[in-house]
């Protein structure tokens, strides 16, 4: 592979443009460099930042490839600044087994545009009553696990998954989510649910699973990662769980830091996400959260949809949006232009500590001479316009459609080469 020239850029968008040669899929020189022979990328002043990862990502391949494939996901997440994605469990067949997780890494390799990390499913079947065989999934490489669109709700399995994660050395990511709270639940419990006459999400839903979860990784004394907080509640549940020493992660989707159930009066299944979009201060609640780090990363929960499942009837609709390739422009809207973030706080909640919370020894690391060049060069002061139709995805479901949005990503690198570059994906 030829070395790798992005010239004049500005790492953690600060300092004066300078130049990265990047050799055998490492940082070799920062500063004047000069390499006959390599390939020239022209940063123009761009910020380069490690290169992203999201925990959450649903590929939907092996089962629904009528709305997302291993290849088509990956080119969605390059093109959005990922160098790695977590690709869960909740496929068809589940993967809650060797087999399926060995296949999906594999596709992921040989695609080959970003990192695929599978996540193995914490139950059989993601029933929630018989643990999955964590250690033989966990031994094929497996770092994360998840029941995600599923709660691990009985405390007992819960207790277990934790015992053996601390064992395993891994984590288990919970989506929290009371089902007995949320039986026929269609948006955020609230005046705009009544308004619309739609049955209710409670936080408390949320916040309950989350509290509970946080005391079982104590006493297990093994680590926890909350998927998608979307409430105040959960926010100050963490808050005091980290103070008391608890070792709990958590992420935040995009579209909880921008979206509101007011979004919801036109009935239109676009908007329709579990959990639900919130009120406006929760999204306040969720900003100031993540810039303080209570809640530690951004994920995407990407959820592909097919036509007819979104289309539709507000009640039949499946909940999910679009995330990988809008993610960077509304942490950029919702963090950056609030002044919340610095660049320096964008590789943080966008790389290191999702990279941190998965064990990734080769992704989110500082841009440093010496380090594996997975990274990711934005124009914090372009905009574009979301067009879902355009997307790398089968699908089309993102609820940002039309919307002008701030920072663009111009190039993307994966150990040395260029996946994603004006917006294309590269040859
Ligand atoms: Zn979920």
């Amino acid at each position: 592979m030829k070395p790798l020239i992005l010239k004049g850029v500005r790492p953690y968008g600060e300092g004066d443009p300078t130049d990265v040669l990047i050799r055998d899929g490492v940082i070799a020189a920062i500063g004047s460099v000069d390499d006959e022979g390599a390939r020239i990328v022209d940063g123009g002043g761009a910020v380069l930042l490690p290169g992203f990862v999201d925990l959450h990502t649903h590929l939907r391949e092996p089962g629904r490839e009528d709305t997302e494939t291993i290849a088509t996901g990956s080119a969605a997440a390059a093109l959005g600044g990922y160098t790695a994605v977590f690709a869960m469990a909740n496929t068809d067949p589940v993967a809650d087994n060797e087999v399926v997780v060995t296949h999906v890494a594999r596709r992921g390799r040989e695609v080959g545009l970003v990192d695929v990390h599978p996540v193995g499913a914490v139950t059989v079947g993601l029933e929630g009553v018989k643990l999955a065989e964590l250690g033989t999934m966990a031994k094929a490489g497996v770092r994360v696990f998840s029941d995600d669109g599923h709660c691990v709700h009985d405390p007992l399995i819960m207790r277990r998954a934790l015992e053996y994660s601390k064992a395993l050395d891994v984590v288990i990511a919970q989506h929290a989510e009371e089902p007995r709270l949320t039986v026929g639940a269609q948006a955020h419990e609230g005046e705009q649910a009544s308004r619309l006459g739609l049955q209710g999400w409670p936080a408390s839903a949320e916040e309950s699973i989350v509290a509970r979860d946080c005391l079982l990784a104590r006493h297990a004394g093994a680590r926890l990662h909350v998927c998608h907080v979307s409430t105040t509640g959960t926010a100050d549940v963490l808050r005091w769980a980290k103070a008391r020493g608890t070792e709990v992660s958590a992420e935040v989707t995009p579209h909880h830091l921008l979206l509101t159930d007011e979004r919801l009066a036109t009935y239109d299944p676009v908007n329709k996400v579990n959990p639900p979009l919130r009120t406006a201060a929760d999204v306040e609640v969720l900003r100031r959260a993540l810039a303080e780090g209570v809640i530690d990363c951004v994920a995407t929960d990407h959820a592909p949809h097919a036509v007819q499942d979104k289309d539709c009837e507000w009640s039949a609709a499946r909940p999910g949006m679009l995330g990988l390739q809008t993610a960077l422009s509304i942490v950029v809207e919702t963090m950056v232009r609030t002044g919340l973030l610095d660049w320096r706080g964008v590789a943080r909640v966008m790389s290191e500590r999702p990279a941190g919370i998965a064990g990734l020894a080769d992704q989110g690391r500082p841009i440093e001479v010496g380090e594996p060049a997975n990274l990711t060069l934005v124009d914090p002061d372009a905009t574009w316009t979301v067009r879902g139709a355009e997307f790398a995805s089968i699908a089309a479901n993102t609820p940002f459609e039309g919307m002008e949005l701030p920072g663009v990503v111009v190039a993307t690198v994966l150990r040395g080469r260029v996946t994603a570059l004006g917006g294309r994906i590269a040859e």
